[in-house]
Protein backbone atom coordinates (compact mmCIF):
# COMPACT_ATOMS: atom_id res chain seq x y z
CA UNK A 1 0.00 0.00 0.00
CA UNK A 2 1.24 3.18 -0.91
CA UNK A 3 2.84 5.75 2.25
CA UNK A 4 2.60 9.83 1.73
CA UNK A 5 3.68 11.65 5.09
CA UNK A 6 1.44 14.65 4.54
CA UNK A 7 1.42 17.85 6.23
CA UNK A 8 -0.78 17.45 9.84
CA UNK A 9 -2.87 20.33 8.78
CA UNK A 10 -4.37 18.17 5.47
CA UNK A 11 -4.99 15.57 7.83
CA UNK A 12 -8.35 16.72 10.02
CA UNK A 13 -9.78 14.28 12.49
CA UNK A 14 -11.57 11.26 10.30
CA UNK A 15 -10.97 13.03 7.13
CA UNK A 16 -8.01 13.69 4.41
CA UNK A 17 -7.68 16.10 1.57
CA UNK A 18 -4.72 16.08 -0.71
CA UNK A 19 -3.95 18.71 -2.79
CA UNK A 20 -1.37 19.88 -5.63
CA UNK A 21 1.42 17.84 -6.83
CA UNK A 22 0.61 14.70 -5.05
CA UNK A 23 -2.76 15.02 -5.67
CA UNK A 24 -1.85 14.68 -9.70
CA UNK A 25 0.67 12.38 -8.64
CA UNK A 26 -2.06 9.65 -7.34
CA UNK A 27 -4.51 9.90 -9.89
CA UNK A 28 -2.18 10.37 -12.96
CA UNK A 29 1.01 8.36 -12.46
CA UNK A 30 -0.20 5.83 -9.61
CA UNK A 31 -3.82 5.44 -10.89
CA UNK A 32 -5.00 5.55 -7.57
CA UNK A 33 -9.33 6.25 -7.35
CA UNK A 34 -12.65 6.27 -5.47
CA UNK A 35 -11.87 2.60 -2.73
CA UNK A 36 -8.45 2.53 -2.75
CA UNK A 37 -6.70 2.39 0.64
CA UNK A 38 -3.09 4.24 1.01
CA UNK A 39 -1.27 4.54 4.55
CA UNK A 40 -0.90 8.74 5.36
CA UNK A 41 1.28 9.42 7.88
CA UNK A 42 1.33 12.98 9.93
CA UNK A 43 5.32 12.95 11.68
CA UNK A 44 3.62 11.84 14.78
CA UNK A 45 4.76 8.61 14.88
CA UNK A 46 1.06 7.26 13.84
CA UNK A 47 0.10 5.76 10.38
CA UNK A 48 -3.42 6.35 8.82
CA UNK A 49 -5.22 3.80 6.82
CA UNK A 50 -7.22 5.83 4.59
CA UNK A 51 -9.90 4.62 2.41
CA UNK A 52 -9.83 6.97 -0.86
CA UNK A 53 -13.38 8.55 -1.38
CA UNK A 54 -12.63 11.03 -4.31
CA UNK A 55 -9.61 11.46 -6.54
CA UNK A 56 -9.48 13.97 -9.05
CA UNK A 57 -6.51 15.53 -10.84
CA UNK A 58 -5.92 18.47 -8.55
CA UNK A 59 -7.37 17.01 -5.21
CA UNK A 60 -8.31 13.66 -3.31
CA UNK A 61 -10.11 13.42 -0.25
CA UNK A 62 -10.30 10.18 1.84
CA UNK A 63 -11.73 9.26 4.81
CA UNK A 64 -9.40 7.44 8.03
CA UNK A 65 -10.34 4.11 8.68
CA UNK A 66 -8.07 3.37 11.15
CA UNK A 67 -4.98 4.46 13.02
CA UNK A 68 -1.90 2.77 14.68
CA UNK A 69 0.99 3.30 15.74
CA UNK A 70 4.47 2.69 13.60
CA UNK A 71 6.24 0.05 14.86
CA UNK A 72 9.15 1.40 12.70
CA UNK A 73 10.88 3.78 14.53
CA UNK A 74 13.91 2.90 15.86
CA UNK A 75 14.33 3.66 20.15
CA UNK A 76 17.78 4.39 19.79
CA UNK A 77 17.43 8.13 18.03
CA UNK A 78 21.17 8.70 15.94
CA UNK A 79 21.84 12.11 14.45
CA UNK A 80 24.48 12.00 11.87
CA UNK A 81 26.75 15.31 11.83
CA UNK A 82 28.19 14.13 8.26
CA UNK A 83 30.33 16.44 6.85
CA UNK A 84 29.32 17.97 3.52
CA UNK A 85 30.56 15.91 0.82
CA UNK A 86 30.89 16.18 -3.15
CA UNK A 87 28.29 15.12 -6.18
CA UNK A 88 25.44 13.09 -5.19
CA UNK A 89 27.36 11.58 -2.25
CA UNK A 90 25.90 13.39 0.47
CA UNK A 91 22.41 12.16 -0.88
CA UNK A 92 23.75 8.39 -0.67
CA UNK A 93 24.19 9.21 2.96
CA UNK A 94 20.84 11.02 3.59
CA UNK A 95 18.97 7.68 1.46
CA UNK A 96 20.92 5.03 2.69
CA UNK A 97 20.83 6.25 6.94
CA UNK A 98 17.10 6.90 6.56
CA UNK A 99 16.63 3.50 5.41
CA UNK A 100 18.12 2.05 8.08
CA UNK A 101 16.51 4.26 10.81
CA UNK A 102 18.82 7.22 11.80
CA UNK A 103 16.54 9.94 13.23
CA UNK A 104 18.44 12.99 11.95
CA UNK A 105 21.15 14.66 10.03
CA UNK A 106 23.42 17.94 10.45
CA UNK A 107 25.54 18.93 7.27
CA UNK A 108 28.98 19.95 9.14
CA UNK A 109 31.28 22.53 7.30
CA UNK A 110 34.80 21.24 8.07
CA UNK A 111 38.26 22.31 7.16
CA UNK A 112 38.82 20.04 4.57
CA UNK A 113 35.28 20.25 2.86
CA UNK A 114 35.82 20.47 -0.74
CA UNK A 115 31.74 20.72 -1.19
CA UNK A 116 30.34 24.07 -1.13
CA UNK A 117 27.04 24.48 1.24
CA UNK A 118 23.97 23.52 -0.35
CA UNK A 119 21.65 26.25 -1.78
CA UNK A 120 17.81 26.09 -0.93
CA UNK A 121 16.93 24.17 -4.22
CA UNK A 122 19.46 21.60 -3.25
CA UNK A 123 18.45 21.41 0.54
CA UNK A 124 14.78 20.89 -1.08
CA UNK A 125 15.80 18.22 -2.77
CA UNK A 126 17.67 16.46 0.34
CA UNK A 127 14.35 17.22 1.90
CA UNK A 128 12.70 14.88 -1.11
CA UNK A 129 15.07 12.37 -0.94
CA UNK A 130 14.58 11.81 3.01
CA UNK A 131 10.82 11.81 2.37
CA UNK A 132 11.13 9.53 -0.58
CA UNK A 133 13.17 6.71 1.87
CA UNK A 134 11.38 7.16 4.80
CA UNK A 135 8.20 6.54 2.87
CA UNK A 136 9.98 3.35 1.25
CA UNK A 137 11.39 2.01 3.94
CA UNK A 138 7.74 2.60 6.06
CA UNK A 139 9.51 4.90 8.67
CA UNK A 140 6.91 6.51 11.00
CA UNK A 141 8.66 9.54 10.83
CA UNK A 142 10.86 11.68 9.09
CA UNK A 143 14.21 12.18 10.17
CA UNK A 144 15.02 15.94 10.71
CA UNK A 145 17.44 17.42 8.37
CA UNK A 146 19.47 20.62 10.38
CA UNK A 147 20.83 22.89 8.36
CA UNK A 148 24.64 23.01 7.58
CA UNK A 149 27.21 24.14 10.44
CA UNK A 150 30.10 25.16 11.44
CA UNK A 151 32.54 22.21 13.18
CA UNK A 152 33.25 24.09 15.89
CA UNK A 153 29.04 24.70 16.41
CA UNK A 154 28.52 21.11 15.74
CA UNK A 155 30.50 19.46 18.22
CA UNK A 156 29.24 21.91 21.25
CA UNK A 157 25.60 21.00 20.05
CA UNK A 158 26.21 17.56 19.71
CA UNK A 159 24.05 15.38 22.24
CA UNK A 160 23.94 11.67 23.70
CA UNK A 161 26.94 9.12 23.36
CA UNK A 162 29.17 11.25 21.00
CA UNK A 163 31.76 9.66 18.93
CA UNK A 164 33.61 10.37 15.67
CA UNK A 165 34.90 7.57 13.51
CA UNK A 166 38.68 8.31 12.44
CA UNK A 167 40.82 6.47 10.65
CA UNK A 168 43.71 7.95 12.88
CA UNK A 169 41.71 5.93 15.87
CA UNK A 170 44.17 2.77 16.52
CA UNK A 171 43.15 1.35 19.87
CA UNK A 172 39.18 2.03 20.41
CA UNK A 173 37.15 0.06 18.02
CA UNK A 174 33.18 1.35 17.47
CA UNK A 175 31.87 -2.09 18.75
CA UNK A 176 34.21 -1.96 22.35
CA UNK A 177 33.04 1.51 22.66
CA UNK A 178 29.16 0.77 22.37
CA UNK A 179 29.41 -1.94 24.25
CA UNK A 180 30.79 0.01 27.31
CA UNK A 181 27.67 1.78 27.39
CA UNK A 182 25.18 -0.38 28.39
CA UNK A 183 21.52 0.11 27.28
CA UNK A 184 19.44 2.16 29.54
CA UNK A 185 15.69 1.61 30.21
CA UNK A 186 15.03 4.60 28.27
CA UNK A 187 15.53 5.67 24.09
CA UNK A 188 19.40 6.11 23.76
CA UNK A 189 21.09 9.32 21.91
CA UNK A 190 23.95 9.57 19.71
CA UNK A 191 25.63 11.69 17.98
CA UNK A 192 27.94 10.43 15.15
CA UNK A 193 30.64 12.70 13.63
CA UNK A 194 32.05 11.69 10.19
CA UNK A 195 34.73 13.82 8.30
CA UNK A 196 34.72 14.72 4.42
CA UNK A 197 36.64 13.56 1.93
CA UNK A 198 39.67 14.30 3.26
CA UNK A 199 39.10 13.53 6.11
CA UNK A 200 39.17 15.41 9.90
CA UNK A 201 42.03 17.85 10.21
CA UNK A 202 44.27 16.66 13.28
CA UNK A 203 42.83 20.24 15.09
CA UNK A 204 39.67 18.97 14.31
CA UNK A 205 39.93 16.06 16.03
CA UNK A 206 41.49 17.66 19.49
CA UNK A 207 38.55 19.75 19.41
CA UNK A 208 36.35 17.22 19.36
CA UNK A 209 37.99 15.24 22.07
CA UNK A 210 37.73 18.38 24.33
CA UNK A 211 34.21 17.92 24.02
CA UNK A 212 33.80 14.67 25.01
CA UNK A 213 33.10 12.88 21.55
CA UNK A 214 34.97 10.10 21.48
CA UNK A 215 37.45 8.92 18.29
CA UNK A 216 36.69 5.42 17.65
CA UNK A 217 38.21 3.18 14.20
CA UNK A 218 35.85 1.64 11.59
CA UNK A 219 38.95 -1.11 11.53
CA UNK A 220 42.03 -0.67 9.16
CA UNK A 221 40.67 -0.30 5.54
CA UNK A 222 40.16 3.19 4.77
CA UNK A 223 36.20 3.24 3.65
CA UNK A 224 34.61 6.69 1.71
CA UNK A 225 32.82 9.05 3.76
CA UNK A 226 29.53 8.15 2.52
CA UNK A 227 30.34 4.54 3.39
CA UNK A 228 31.44 5.09 7.02
CA UNK A 229 28.46 7.16 8.06
CA UNK A 230 26.05 4.08 6.86
CA UNK A 231 28.36 1.85 8.78
CA UNK A 232 28.76 3.45 11.61
CA UNK A 233 25.12 4.05 12.34
CA UNK A 234 24.53 0.56 11.23
CA UNK A 235 26.90 -1.01 13.99
CA UNK A 236 25.21 1.53 16.46
CA UNK A 237 21.32 0.24 15.90
CA UNK A 238 22.54 -3.49 15.93
CA UNK A 239 24.40 -3.33 18.74
CA UNK A 240 21.43 -1.45 20.37
CA UNK A 241 18.89 -3.89 19.65
CA UNK A 242 17.12 -2.34 16.72
CA UNK A 243 18.06 -4.36 13.47
CA UNK A 244 15.89 -6.83 14.06
CA UNK A 245 12.11 -7.11 15.92
CA UNK A 246 11.89 -5.11 18.80
N1 LIG B 1 42.01 10.55 5.77
C1 LIG B 1 41.35 9.53 4.98
C2 LIG B 1 42.36 8.86 4.02
O1 LIG B 1 43.42 8.55 4.53
O2 LIG B 1 42.04 8.65 2.86
C3 LIG B 1 40.20 10.10 4.23
C4 LIG B 1 38.98 10.31 5.11
S1 LIG B 1 37.74 9.12 4.87
C5 LIG B 1 37.57 9.11 3.17
C6 LIG B 1 36.29 10.06 5.33
C7 LIG B 1 35.78 9.85 6.75
O3 LIG B 1 35.34 8.51 6.91
C8 LIG B 1 36.79 10.06 7.84
O4 LIG B 1 36.85 11.43 8.20
C9 LIG B 1 36.22 9.23 8.96
O5 LIG B 1 35.19 9.95 9.64
C10 LIG B 1 35.60 8.06 8.23
N2 LIG B 1 36.44 6.86 8.13
C11 LIG B 1 36.87 6.27 7.01
N3 LIG B 1 37.54 5.14 7.28
C12 LIG B 1 37.53 5.00 8.64
C13 LIG B 1 38.06 4.03 9.55
N4 LIG B 1 38.74 2.95 9.12
N5 LIG B 1 37.87 4.21 10.88
C14 LIG B 1 37.17 5.29 11.33
N6 LIG B 1 36.65 6.24 10.53
C15 LIG B 1 36.83 6.10 9.19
Amino acid sequence: MHRFFLPADWMARSTVVITGKLAHQMRNVLRLGAGDHITALDNSGWEYDIELQKVDSGKVEGRVINKSLSVAEPGTKITLYQALLKGSNFEFVLQKCTEIGVAGFVPVICERCVAGEPDSKRLGRWRSIITEAAEQSRRGKLPFLHSPVGFIEACKAASGIALLPWEGEKVRGIGDFLRSHTKPENDTVFSIFVGPEGGFSPHEVEFAQSCGIVPVSLGHRILRAETAGLVAAAVTLYEFGELGPR
